[in-house]
Formats: structure tokens, C-alpha cells, sequence
């Protein structure tokens, strides 16, 4: 027994003898290109790592030789650091069907928005200061006039996004004091968002009226008392109450808090500045109707079907503005320069709705003629067969996209994509789930969703200057290759 330790043990030191020396393994000619491409600094790290886990390695009886060479390290090292120089933040395809996908980042930016902001990076900027008169300015003026123009409003502010904006103007605007809400309306979302938490946030008291699925004028204007501050409208983004229902429409409800000497804040979400039902769109309220039926502050986000980047609009009557960018909050919630010139670029579009609906990506996107998407279905088809293999049956076929981040919640936008089936006609166990995560670890990966036996791929999101890179990543993964 002790003989055969003895033999491993001089065996275990011979293969430690062979660990090269750190400096020598630096100079050789291997390490020249990974040292000039990552410095030495990273490089020397990683080579010590990997000699100690090598170490580890043959101590359990498990280690190559091979793996020590001069070649040998500078490609796993190579490798390890490519990997780790990857940016955490990476582009996918968003084949998920939904346009506005919060978890995948919302509104994609046009060129125009993407210039501005590169402008902005590297250059200083008038972000508050006033070109004019040479004072100090104000971040907010360089865009509330552009926000007014296309809503109708008299005043404007910008904070990160639209749950900041409602946070504010509740702490603003009704701090210690109670806030009307329509049972209806009380939402909840994307989990941490919810109105009534919120509410209590911003240190007012909400006081619900009405019923989940009816709640009437009389229900707002019973509940109104001495400690009232704000009567509130919410859109209901996510959900729709449908069936024997009764919402007070904000032209009924204004007039209620005019008379009352009260205001009314509506939160309207997505909040659209324009028509589009013009683009055969499903129609929606846009800022600028909801600023004239009556409302006194409405608040939206940047990056919903506004099409811009993450940021919360609020707009509304001057003198509610003012109190909501006095409010200790707005130093805490406002826009860096990043956002500002990206969100002016996006703003300025709109003033040439003729050019908008091919400008705006969002826009772009949503209204895709489903032929385009046909003959891109068609186009790939066979590339992703030859990916997904035998096993698999993939077709070309209509399906429903959706415009995402609450806006609209009920409509669905006829679209065209790629459904990946058991080749066998069989319901699919593990199979699509295992395919869907050959997709997903593709370099640039792939997103799409499962539902009712089928890995749906919806076409909507992969625009034609992406299709030939799409793909070519298809063709490197076949079965095959
Ligand atoms: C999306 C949404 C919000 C939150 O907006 P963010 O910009 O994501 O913070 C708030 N209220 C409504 C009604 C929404 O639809």
C-alpha cells in the first residue's frame, strides 16, 4: 500500500515539475497577440488562475500535460478573457412577438436619437445653461417647449421614468392629504409598480371609490371632502374590465373637479402623441386629448409607444408644474443629458407626422406590412430547418403580435413568423425547450416563445438590415457545421 502512495506521490511531483514558469510563459512568442490585445496586468492573472486550478487538477489525478503548453494556455486564456470582455449588456433578437418588451428594453431608438446622444458623450453640452443671457439655466427648458408644442400643454418637466413622474406629483401635489381613485383603476404594474403602494410612498392617502367593475360620478364626487388633493385617473394598461362596466371618462370627471376647486392627475402609461387608428393602430387617447378633455397633469413614459428613451413626461397646467419641480424629489428623479438628447431627437420626429410612421422605429415596427414579414418568414425558413435538424418541422405561418408594455392590452397585430414543431406531429416534451435555449446561446441570441406545442419565432422585430447577420448565425450553427 504505502509503496503505491509513494510512486503516486513522486508521480504527482514530476507532473508539478512540469508547471512552466510564469515569467518564461509571459515571453514566449504564443503570448505576444493575447498580452497586446488585454495587457499584461489581466493576462498574468488569468494564467495564475489557470496553473492553480491545473495544480487542483493533477492532485485529483485529472490533468493533461498537453493542456501546458505555451500554445495550449494562450488559447484558453485567449478565450477566457474574450469571454469576460463581453459586455454584460448585450443585443438579441426580439422574435418574442412583443414590440415594447420591457425585459428586453422597450423602444428602440431611431438614427436621429443615436446621433444626438453620440454628440452629447463626448462633448459638453448647454445642459443648464442658458446660451442666451449666459446664466445658469435650466435642464428641463431645453425640452419642455418642444413637449408643449406637441401636446397642447402649458408647462412640462422630464423625470427617469413614469413611475418616478407619478411619485412625484403625488408627493407634490398631495402629500398628507387624499387622493380619489377608482377602484377600477387601482393597478398593478409589472409587480413593483403599484398604484396604491405608490400612493403611500409619496406619503398621501388614497381613497378608493366605486367598484371593481362600476364606478360612477357620483362615487368621486360624494367621496370629495375637506382633506381632498387630487382626483386621479389611471390607465388600465395591463388588463381590461369588460362586461357590465362603467369607467367616468376624464371629460365628465374634469368638469366635477373644476367645480370642486380640485385638480386631476392622470397617469395615462403609454401615452401616444399621436393618432393610431391613422395607421390602422388601435385607438388610444393621445397626451394631447387628454390634456384638452381637462386634465391637469398627465403623466406618461419615454419609451412606450412615445418611441423614445426611459424617461417620464409630466405635463400639465404652469402652476402644478411649478410645485412638482420645486419638490425636494425632482433633484433626485431627474434625467441625465443622455436621455434629454435622445428624448428631443425622438420629439422632434413628430414634427413631420407625413415622414413619422418610417422614422419612428416603434412606429415602424408596429405597423410592418405582414407581406414583408411573409417573404422574411419565407427567406429564413429554410436556414432554420437546417439548424433545428430532422427532428424538427419548421414553418412559415401567420401569428399575433403584441405592442407590449401595457399599451393597449387586448389588441393583437396580425403577423407573420417561423413556428419549430416536432418533425413526428407529436405533442413536445424537453425537445422545444432545449431548442429554444440553442437559440437563446446563439452570439447574438435568439428570443422567441413557446406556446401550444410550437417555439414561435414572430418576425415583426427583425428588420431586413438585420436578416442576412440573423441568418448567418443560423447557418454557422446548422446541424452540419
Ligand atoms: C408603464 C406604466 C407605468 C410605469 O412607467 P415606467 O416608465 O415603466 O416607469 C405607470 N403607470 C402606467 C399606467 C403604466 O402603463
Amino acid at each position: 500500500m504505502s509503496d503505491v502512495r509513494s510512486s503516486d506521490g513522486d508521480e504527482l511531483r514530476a507532473l508539478m515539475a512540469r508547471v512552466p514558469s510564469v515569467e518564461r510563459v509571459l515571453a514566449s512568442e504564443a503570448f505576444g497577440p493575447v498580452i497586446a490585445q488585454y495587457g499584461r496586468t489581466q493576462v498574468l492573472d488569468a494564467l495564475r488562475t489557470t496553473l492553480d486550478a491545473w495544480r487542483g487538477d493533477a492532485q485529483a489525478g485529472r490533468a493533461s500535460v498537453d493542456a501546458l503548453s505555451d500554445a495550449a494556455l494562450a488559447l484558453s486564456i485567449g478565450e477566457h478573457l474574450a469571454k469576460r470582455a463581453r459586455s454584460s449588456v448585450r443585443s438579441v433578437f426580439n422574435l418574442t412577438g412583443t414590440v415594447l418588451h420591457t425585459n428586453l428594453g422597450r423602444a428602440l431608438l431611431p438614427d436621429e436619437a443615436v446621433h444626438a446622444v453620440a454628440e452629447i458623450l463626448t462633448r459638453p453640452a448647454n445642459l443648464e445653461f442658458d446660451l442666451d443671457t449666459g446664466a445658469r439655466g435650466d435642464r428641463d427648458d431645453l425640452i419642455s417647449g418642444l413637449i408643449c408644442e406637441l401636446t397642447g400643454a402649458e408647462a412640462a418637466t422630464v423625470v427617469n421614468n413614469n413611475a418616478a413622474a407619478v411619485l412625484l406629483t403625488l408627493s407634490a401635489l398631495a402629500s398628507r392629504r387624499e387622493v380619489i381613485v377608482s377602484r377600477g383603476e387601482l393597478v398593478e404594474i409589472g409587480g413593483a409598480f403599484r398604484i396604491p403602494d405608490i400612493m403611500s410612498r409619496a406619503g398621501a392617502k388614497l381613497r378608493e371609490v366605486g367598484t371593481t367593475n362600476r364606478t360612477h360620478l357620483k362615487d368621486y364626487d360624494e367621496a370629495i371632502g375637506p382633506k381632498t388633493a387630487l382626483l386621479m385617473k389611471v390607465h388600465c394598461s395591463n388588463y381590461a374590465v369588460t362586461g357590465f362596466t362603467k369607467d367616468v371618462p376624464l371629460a365628465e370627471l374634469a368638469p366635477l373637479a373644476k367645480a370642486r376647486g380640485l385638480a386631476v392627475a392622470v397617469d395615462l402609461g403609454s401615452g401616444t402623441l399621436v393618432d393610431l387608428a391613422q395607421w390602422g393602430l388601435p385607438r388610444e387617447a393621445t397626451v394631447r386629448e387628454t390634456v384638452a378633455a381637462g386634465a391637469d397633469v398627465v403623466s406618461f413614459s419615454g419609451d412606450k409607444l412615445l418611441g423614445g428613451p426611459q424617461a417620464g413626461l409630466i405635463v400639465g397646467r404652469r402652476d402644478l408644474i411649478a410645485r412638482i419641480k420645486k419638490h425636494p424629489l425632482k433633484r433626485a428623479l431627474r434625467v441625465g443629458k443622455l436621455t434629454l438628447a435622445a428624448l428631443e431627437a425622438v420629439l422632434r420626429l413628430y414634427r413631420a407626422p407625413e415622414s413619422l410612421r418610417e422614422r419612428l422605429t416603434t412606429l415602424r415596427l408596429l405597423t410592418r406590412p405582414a407581406d414583408a414579414m411573409r417573404l422574411a418568414a419565407e427567406r429564413i425558413q429554410p436556414a432554420l430547418q437546417r439548424m433545428a435538424g430532422g427532428e424538427f418541422a419548421v414553418a412559415a405561418e401567420p401569428m399575433f403580435s403584441q405592442i407590449g408594455s401595457g399599451a393597449l392590452p387586448v389588441d393583437v397585430l396580425p403577423s407573420y413568423g417561423l413556428a419549430v414543431r416536432l418533425a413526428s406531429g407529436k405533442r413536445p416534451g424537453g425537445q422545444l425547450n432545449r431548442m429554444e435555449k440553442r437559440l437563446r446561446e446563439l452570439p447574438r441570441p435568439v428570443l422567441g416563445r413557446i406556446a401550444d406545442g410550437a417555439l414561435r419565432l414572430d418576425l415583426r422585430c427583425l428588420e431586413e438590415a438585420d436578416e442576412a447577420a440573423f441568418i448567418a448565425q443560423l447557418e454557422a450553427r446548422s446541424a452540419g457545421a
